[in-house]
C-alpha cells in the first residue's frame, strides 16, 4: 500500500473528527479486484469524508472513481472502463442500529479496531465493475471480423461443395 495513506483506522473516531481522504492509489495494489480485470493498469481516486451528521451520526461519504482494463467479451481485447462509485453510509457498530437509519444511509457495520480502509476501497471497487464488457459495436474487432465476413462479394465465398460437384464432371 502507498505510503502515507492509512489502512487500520478508527472510522467512528475519524466520523467525530471529521477526517477527510483524497488520495490516487495503483490498481495494482488491490489484489482481489486485479484477478477481475483484463491487467493490473490504472489508478483510482478515492475520495472519502468522515463525519457526524446533523444527529450526531456518524457518516461516511464520497466516492471511488478508476478508469480499469477489461476484456471485451466479443473479441477479447482489452478495453478500458471507467467507473464511478459514489456511497453514502451510516457507520454502525450494531446490526440492529441498521433499523433506525434515515432512507439516504447505506449501513456499514465497523468494527472499531480492525476496520481496514483498504479493503473497504476495494469492496467498492469491485461493487462497481460490470460483469461483463464489450466494446460498441462500431469499436469491436469481432464486429468488423463479422461484416468483413459477411460484405464478401458472393463468388469469393465459393461453396466447398460447388467445388466438389466441379471436380467430379
Ligand atoms: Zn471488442
Amino acid at each position: 500500500m502507498s505510503e502515507n495513506f492509512p489502512d487500520q483506522i478508527s472510522p467512528i473516531n475519524f466520523a467525530r473528527n471529521g477526517k477527510s481522504i483524497q488520495q490516487t492509489l495503483a490498481i495494482r495494489e488491490f489484489e482481489r479486484a486485479c484477478s477481475m480485470l483484463a491487467n493490473e493498469s490504472g489508478n483510482l481516486t478515492v475520495k472519502l469524508l468522515f463525519t457526524l451528521d446533523e444527529s450526531n451520526l456518524p457518516i461516511l461519504c464520497g466516492s471511488v472513481e478508476a478508469t480499469l482494463q477489461l476484456n471485451c467479451q466479443r473479441c477479447m481485447e482489452p478495453m478500458d472502463i471507467t467507473i464511478e462509485s459514489p456511497f453514502n453510509m451510516a457507520l454502525i457498530v450494531k446490526e440492529a442500529e441498521e433499523e433506525t437509519l434515515p432512507e439516504e444511509y447505506e449501513a456499514l457495520l465497523v468494527d472499531e479496531k480492525t476496520f481496514s480502509l483498504r479493503d473497504f476501497i476495494e469492496d467498492e471497487l469491485i461493487l462497481a465493475i460490470p460483469v461483463i464488457a464489450n466494446h460498441a459495436a462500431d469499436q469491436c474487432g469481432a464486429t468488423q471480423f463479422l461484416q468483413d465476413a459477411t460484405e464478401l462479394p458472393s463468388k469469393e465465398r465459393e461453396n466447398p461443395f460447388q467445388v466438389l460437384e466441379q471436380l467430379k464432371k
